[in-house]
């Protein structure tokens, strides 16, 4: 630890980026990490954040780890692989945070649980209140909003109604809502 005589490191802000339908598509329990695509406006988008000095934290639900139908090491290779894509548009994650169980162990950390936030929080030396979150579901907004985020929907196409409906079943709203990636990073700087 840190004598008296240092001085207070100050908190960053960040934006907590979901993975599966925000920074890729949605491909369902995706197991190949040569399959893993950034989604367009993302790379441009996270590169403006970090111009704006938002450290980029990713949290993911992967049940798929919970359900056997593939690894953690494969999570990981996916991670790397999409930080291998974002590198040429000088873009990248900083940290990779999942959830590997399913809903039926009713774990903290799977989103809505704000467990894997608080982690990053703590580790990183985040401020919530300056930090923001961009995500495809409810569950990111709901967590989001549990912890004071500034709230970005980016519903895919195919799922909009969906995601209406998850909406109004959590009673939960997001801050705003943009259609692509691009628009959401404009967005969190602007905070509207
Ligand atoms: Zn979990």
């Amino acid at each position: 630890m840190s004598g008296s005589s240092a001085p207070a490191q100050p908190k960053r802000r960040a934006v907590f980026v979901d993975r599966d339908g925000t920074l890729m598509p949605d491909l369902h329990y995706l197991g190949n990490p040569e399959a893993a695509e950034v989604t367009r406006g993302v790379g441009d988008g996270l590169r403006l954040l970090r111009q704006h000095d938002y450290a980029i934290i990713c949290i993911t639900n992967q049940s798929g780890v919970g359900r056997g139908l593939f690894t953690e090491e494969t999570v990981h290779a996916i991670h790397r692989r999409l930080n291998e894509r974002l590198s040429a548009y000088r873009a990248h994650v900083d940290a990779f945070y999942y959830c590997p169980h399913t809903p039926e162990q009713n774990c903290e950390c799977r989103k809505p649980g704000t467990a894997l936030f608080l982690r990053a929080a703590a580790e990183w030396s985040i401020d919530f209140r300056t930090s923001a979150v961009i995500g495809d579901r409810a569950a990111d907004v709901e967590a989001g909003a549990r912890l004071g985020l500034f709230t970005v929907l980016v519903p895919e196409v195919a799922h909009e109604s969906l995601v209406a409906a998850e909406l109004s079943q959590r009673g939960v709203r997001p801050d705003v809502e943009r259609a692509d990636f691009g628009t959401a990073a404009t967005a969190v700087l602007h905070r509207g």
